[in-house]
């Protein structure tokens, strides 16, 4: 289509880069059909809860103060629940981010003296100072919850003996990170944590099983919550969000887990009854209808840059042909020099910011300089199109997100363009 050519030349992509992303395309219809077939279904499953519970103009009513009967923050909780097949579930803009609605979920369910137990090794970054592995105020370790930890055996799998020994007197909750987040490890299928959740509970029954759910959701047909998770929590400037979410976190699980989190969010006889949705119903309604269709246009583009980059010598992880279960892509570029160049593609094929370079700075809690491109509509959603990475050996950046398909393919293409321009690829 030369039409399209043209418009792509216009943006800055060259002939050469072109036809080089569409000769790599066309091996993957068959992936992208699959793709197309989870989304299909994971968009029956959000419309049936929001028909089966009756979403109507009345839910996206703005409600101020205290909050209370907010019909539309209630039935969204209850969408949500439907949605993730569990009996409740807790969906709030209060909830800041991620590592909030994580905290929020930890703290409510551990008392002093529990001991909290990550079977799958080492927590993402940010929970490090949550659980007190790094050293901070009101941290779980502050209040008196020890943690403990069993590292995956050298080839990525659970050491259930490890496991089993692990598991004590104490133990009262297990916290398993769905996505590889910036790790190497790979990431774990729905199926996978549903085993493992099996093998915790024969050893303990009453264990609370929480799956740390960010980057997954709609990835697959099932959640975790489908295959015995008391409760699963992510971001809602990710996935669920569906990128219209502009803040927010969602914790789904059992009654008792959910109601515990509502108490520790709000105030103890407050729980849920309280916490104003000021006006973000309608974002929060439309984004989990959109969430996933959006989530299979960023998976497309994650296996289109594996597919991209592989071929020219980049280790990228997942691999260009194995199975995903997040939207996370790394490539391993092995400069400084690649990784800026990569950057500068995607944030100059970005909405917003097009304009700007991202340079490396000093990230508090990181060792070395971090880059990061985004040129995003919500701060820091990384459900659009975005990536980072410290700037270290292996020199390797982490790409996710993309609200459209046809979004995410150009800003691969431009992160291909500029390391061609930079004189670090050759086609
Ligand atoms: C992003 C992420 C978090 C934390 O989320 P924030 O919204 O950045 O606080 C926690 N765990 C994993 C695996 C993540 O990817």
């Amino acid at each position: 289509m030369d039409e399209l050519l043209e418009m792509y030349e216009e943006l800055g992509i060259s002939p050469g880069v072109y036809h080089y992303g569409e000769a790599a395309l066309r091996k993957l219809e068959e992936r992208f059909r699959a793709i197309d077939q989870v989304a299909e279904y994971n968009q029956a499953k959000v419309l049936h809860a929001m028909q089966r519970n009756r979403v109507s103009a009345a839910c996206f009513a703005a409600t101020t103060g205290y909050g209370y009967d907010d019909v539309g923050r209630d039935n969204l909780e209850r969408v949500y629940a439907g949605v993730f097949h569990t009996e409740a579930a807790l969906v709030r803009p209060q909830i800041t981010c991620g590592t909030h609605a994580l905290t929020v979920a930890l703290s409510a369910n551990l008392l002093p003296g529990d001991e909290l137990l990550s079977p799958v090794g080492r927590p993402y970054d940010t929970l490090e100072e949550v659980i007190g592995i790094r050293e901070s105020p009101c941290s779980l370790k502050e209040y008196g919850v020890s943690y403990r930890q069993v590292d995956l055996l050298p080839d990525g799998s659970f050491d259930y003996e490890g496991i089993r020994k692990a598991i004590g007197e104490k133990t009262k909750l297990v916290t398993i990170q769905r996505s590889k987040g910036y790790a190497t490890r790979p990431t774990f299928s729905v199926k996978q944590i549903g085993e493992l959740i099996a093998f915790v509970k024969s050893v303990k029954p009453g264990i609370i099983c929480m799956v740390d759910n960010c980057y997954g959701e709609f990835v697959e047909t099932l959640e975790p919550s489908d295959v015995g998770a008391d409760m699963v929590v992510g971001s809602l400037i990710k996935n669920p969000g569906g990128g219209l979410a502009p803040i927010g976190g969602y914790i789904c699980g059992t009654k008792a887990c959910v109601s515990r989190c509502a108490y520790r969010l709000s105030a103890p006889g407050l729980g849920q009854e309280v916490g104003a949705n000021l006006g973000l119903m309608p974002a929060l309604y439309q984004g989990l209808f959109l969430a996933p269709t959006v989530v299979a246009g960023a998976e497309k583009g994650a296996i289109f840059a594996a597919n991209l980059y592989e071929p020219l010598g980049f280790p990228c992880v997942p691999n260009a042909t194995e199975s995903r279960h997040d939207i996370i892509q790394a490539v391993t570029l092995g400069s400084e020099e690649a990784m800026l160049a990569f950057c500068r593609g995607i944030q100059a094929a970005a909405p917003v910011d097009s304009f700007a370079t991202p340079m490396p700075w000093d990230m508090p809690g990181y060792d070395s300089q971090v880059i990061m491109a985004a040129g995003a509509f919500v701060q820091g959603s990384s459900i659009e199109l975005s990536a980072d990475g410290p700037i270290r050996p292996p020199y390797a950046v982490y790409f996710q997100g993309g609200l459209t398909w046809c979004h995410a393919k150009l800003g691969i293409l431009m992160s291909l363009q500029k390391l061609c321009d930079a004189g670090i690829v050759h086609l």
